[in-house]
């Protein structure tokens, strides 16, 4: 082991503080000896962000281990804790709390030890990067660059280093081929391998899929199947089986859409077994997400070069070594370390991505090295696209890549697609949504640094070519002046709003302040129906929709100009410019159908309600301060949208989850998922789980517990994650509850080697909670809905699911226009259902998982039960009864099975 490095190293946990000498000698201290040291002195430390939360000093600053490993071993996965670093460098772990001072001093010595190691295979950009670093102050920069030699020979910077994407012709349209169910079934059989025993659900499963790959009988009615395949059955090879084969016969590709990481993550896991071989791999799968995920070359450049300072140029500094090893830029869920942001406290990462689309196209000198036009070249000619559900619909809804449309699309979690559809359709016309606008036609206000600008500076030479695109250009810009500008948010709380967008803001605000029924006090969201308006406010909606009118119409002849440029092709429109132009007049009409969309919002003001949407007023707040406000338009039925730009123009749809049905039949899977409103029948499929419910998991429903009882609810998730040991995931439907909860238990658990994360509370994304999770069996997690389906924990990790109550809709105003439409209480029980077989769904993943399902409420009417897989043995118990049982553990001896359940009545429940 290297020696080592002579800093001190401080360690806090909820048990308690530690600190190492540089000697390496270790010793328990307080919090106000902890702060004083590390203000004057550097110390060695793991996640500065959570060890200043532990400490309750926000400013702490050190020598972050996490930092220096983001440097040295840049795209390398590892889980930040010690535990998680002693793996991925070899080392031993630290077995507690006092040991781990001593293990960062180790840790540290190991990192830089390798940069003077010849094998070190991340060196390429070491030296210049330390060097910039050295400049910015960066903590490590000194040790760093003391051990680093200069290169003898220059190293290409990264703009030059990264290879270019290649242009290939347009793809044929797929052939027409019908598959054979043999040939799909030793597909199937080569994917699972030839030891695994055929489960004939996946089979069945497999053969049927096959058919939406059927060529299509008619325009408009795409081969659809709904199928619900339970955990287990193997779904994600029972689809790849018919979906590679058709690709591979056909020459076309197949989309796979999932809602979650998680998923996609196994996805191209699974993937990898159609393909073994590492470069046909490459070529033939492809991930694709929206283009907000992937770091912006021109933006980090930017920021490189003096558009950020302090700590986000260090972070840019680190994301700039990353992108020299990444595989595809994929900064969110990618390669990139999920923590490496938030050690930054997010700050600057929104500007290294392309968010508000002021993408430059082949304008921009790293075009063709981007990252973004690279995945979207590849997915043209992929066999496989993995995709999620808000980009298919962006997509398909904004279609700038015709060409590639999707014909054949998986879409695997399908349970989800009303959600996705729902948050993609909507219209918002609020303070945040119209600043962007502002900015994108006018450019950043101020002293705004970077190389953000307005729509004239980026089409200049249109504007000189032009003239007519020119006054167009110079008429939208004095428009735009009309909406919100830097600052709205405190001048129309302050009542001296500026402008006909900033009087609309405040006159919402006024009528939603105005008709509070005491929700005020609770420091969120606030909302009131868009109807019987006040005249200050129908004022000024009418005065806002003059503006909008006056900005979308130069929007809309500008366009026009640009269309006509393209088919005219001056001398000057090389192959660089038209790209550019013919990205400039994608974004134009994605803004034109926003503002129009506005348009249409305000026009209903003061009118009849449109019987196909939600409208509601809204002020946006968290934790008692507001941050945005305005109008909310939602689709009443999202799947309608999805049916028509969506599931319509294509050949082949396969829509599948293990609880497609939420509880219901196979009317509420089409309505969920858009299927009702294709004009033809549609294939249906179901396969049972295959594993042993009755005794692999037991549900026990906590009577004694009451609602509103904080104390007591806290007392019961420390006695449950004890009975455990740790292993247990905690559900929450309000962060409120969650958070004091952790407050109340955290400590305690911690000093019996439970250690508690909780999301919304540690400093940490959730993708990086749930990696911490899976890493220590001892370790419990905390969280809201995210959690409840996004976790694929296999194993001992995950043994134990609590959930604090029946997660009950929230009754909002969309909420109760739906529940009305949807049939009452039916409406309710089948979302109920679905939530709770998805956090059920946490709990087995693996034929040899065991595990509880534990529910805090005895108010849990019997009728919802049936969310649970069937033969689960349930039971209705005191919490002093459901302890034993989970220490008790599960396995045949010990399982009470379905003979001991209790009788369970029906309860009604307030709503
Ligand atoms: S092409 Fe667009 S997204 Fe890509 S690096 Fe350039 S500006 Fe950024």
């Amino acid at each position: 082991m290297a020696s080592p490095l002579a800093f001190p190293a401080l360690h806090a946990s909820h048990a308690g503080m530690w600190i190492a000498s540089p000697d390496g000698e270790t010793r328990r201290i307080g919090k106000a000896e902890a702060v004083a040291k590390a203000a004057e002195t550097p110390m060695i430390l793991l996640n500065a962000p959570l060890v200043a939360q532990r400490l309750g000093y926000a400013e702490l600053s050190g020598l972050d281990l996490l930092e220096l490993f983001a440097f040295v071993h840049p795209a390398r996965f590892a889980v930040p804790t010690a535990k998680g670093l002693a793996s991925v460098l070899g080392l031993e772990t630290a077995g507690h709390d006092e040991a781990i001072p001593r293990f960062l001093q180790a840790a540290a010595a190991k990192l830089i030890a390798t940069l003077t190691d010849p094998s070190w295979l991340e060196r390429e950009g070491a030296w210049d990067a330390a060097q910039a670093l050295t400049r910015l102050r960066w903590p490590w920069a000194r040790v760093v660059a003391d051990q680093l030699p200069k290169p003898q020979v220059k190293e290409r910077w990264l703009f030059s280093k990264l290879p270019e994407w290649e242009e290939a012709p347009p793809r044929t349209p797929p052939r027409s081929v019908q598959l054979d169910r043999a040939a799909v079934d030793a597909q199937l059989a080569r994917l699972t391998g030839s030891e695994a025993e055929v489960r004939e659900g996946q089979r069945a499963f497999a053969e049927t899929a096959a058919h939406i790959f059927d060529p299509r009988r008619r325009k408009g009615e795409p081969n659809m199947l709904l199928a619900e395949a339970g955990t287990g059955i193997g779904k994600t090879l029972g689809y790849l089986a018919p979906a590679s084969l058709w690709a591979q016969e056909a020459d076309g590709a197949v989309w796979i859409s999932t809602y979650t990481k998680a998923l996609q993550r196994q996805l191209v896991g699974e993937a990898r077994r159609v393909f073994p071989d590492d470069a046909a791999f490459r070529q033939k799968v492809v991930v694709r997400k929206g283009r907000e995920n992937y770091l912006c070359l021109l933006n980090l450049e930017d920021a490189l070069q003096g558009g950020f300072a302090g700590r986000a140029a260090i972070l840019a500094h680190l994301v700039a070594r990353w992108a020299a090893f990444t595989a595809d830029g994929d900064m969110i869920g990618g390669d990139l370390p999920g923590w490496l942001t938030t050690l930054f406290r997010r700050n600057g990462t929104t500007a290294l991505t392309d968010r508000r689309g002021e993408c430059i196209y082949a304008g921009c000198p790293h075009y063709r090295k981007c990252f973004i036009e690279r995945a979207s070249r590849s997915s043209a000619q992929a066999d496989i696209v993995i995709a999620n559900h808000a980009l298919m619909m962006v997509n398909a809804a904004r279609g700038r890549e015709e060409a590639s449309r999707p014909t054949r699309i998986i879409f695997d979690e399908g349970h989800h697609l009303f959600d996705a559809a729902d948050s993609t359709f909507a219209a918002a016309l609020t303070g945040a949504e119209m600043i962007e606008i502002r900015r994108w036609v006018i450019g950043p206000e101020g002293k705004a640094r970077g190389r953000r600008r307005g729509l004239s500076a980026r089409l200049a030479d249109v504007a000189s070519y032009d003239e007519e695109g020119g006054l167009a250009i110079d008429a939208a810009r004095e428009a735009a002046e009309a909406l919100p500008g830097d600052g709205w948010l405190g001048r129309v709380n302050e009542g001296v709003p500026s402008g006909p967008a900033e009087r609309m803001l405040a006159a919402v605000r006024a009528t939603v302040y105005a008709r509070d029924e005491g929700q005020a006090e609770s420091g969120y969201g606030l909302e009131t129906e868009y109807a019987n308006l006040d005249a200050p406010l129908i004022e000024a909606i009418a005065d806002l929709m003059k503006a909008l009118e006056a900005l979308v119409k130069p929007l809309m002849v500008l366009g026009q100009r640009l269309e006509a440029l393209v088919e005219e092709a001056p001398d000057w429109l090389d192959s660089a410019a038209r790209a550019r132009i013919e990205g400039a007049m994608a974004s134009l009409s994605w803004r034109v159908d926003t503002l129009r969309g506005w348009i249409a919002l305000l026009g209903r003001g003061g009118g009849p309600a449109d019987p196909d949407f939600v409208d509601w007023l809204a002020v946006d707040r968290g934790e008692g301060r507001e941050y945005d406000m305005g109008i909310h338009r939602h689709w009443l039925d999202p799947t309608r949208p999805v049916s028509s730009v969506v599931l319509k123009p294509a050949h082949g749809i396969l829509t599948t989850s293990a609880t497609l049905r939420s509880g219901g039949d196979w009317d509420t899977a089409a309505a969920r998922t858009g299927a009702a409103h294709l004009d033809h029948e549609v294939e249906h499929f179901s396969a049972p789980s295959p594993f042993d419910y009755a005794r692999q998991a037991e549900v026990l429903i906590v009577t004694d517990i009451q609602r509103g009882d904080l104390p007591a609810l806290a007392g019961a998730y420390a006695a449950l994650i004890g009975a455990s040991q740790g292993g247990a995931l905690g559900l929450f439907t309000a962060i409120r509850r969650l958070r004091s909860v952790h407050a109340r238990i955290a400590d305690r658990l911690a000093r019996d080697g439970l250690p508690l994360y909780a999301q919304h509370v540690d400093p940490m994304d959730t993708g990086t909670l749930v990696d911490i999770f899976r890493d220590d069996p001892h370790a419990s997690l905390l969280g809201t809905d995210a959690l409840r389906d996004g976790v694929d924990v296999p194993g001992h990790s995950l043994r134990l699911v609590i959930m604090e109550q029946v997660p009950w809709p929230r009754p909002d105003i969309l909420h109760k226009a739906r529940r009305l439409a949807g049939g009452g209480m039916d409406y309710d029980d089948r979302i109920i259902r679905s939530r709770l077989a998805q956090a059920f769904g946490r709990l087995i993943r693996k034929a040899d998982d065991h595990g509880h399902f534990v529910l805090l409420s005895s108010a849990t009417p019997s009728r919802l039960l049936t969310a649970f897989p069937p033969g689960t043995p349930i039971h209705r118990v005191t919490l002093d009864e459901a302890v034993r049982r989970i220490k008790s553990g599960l396995s045949p001896a010990t399982n009470f099975g379905q003979g001991s359940a209790l009788e369970i009545e029906d309860e009604d429940i307030p709503f």
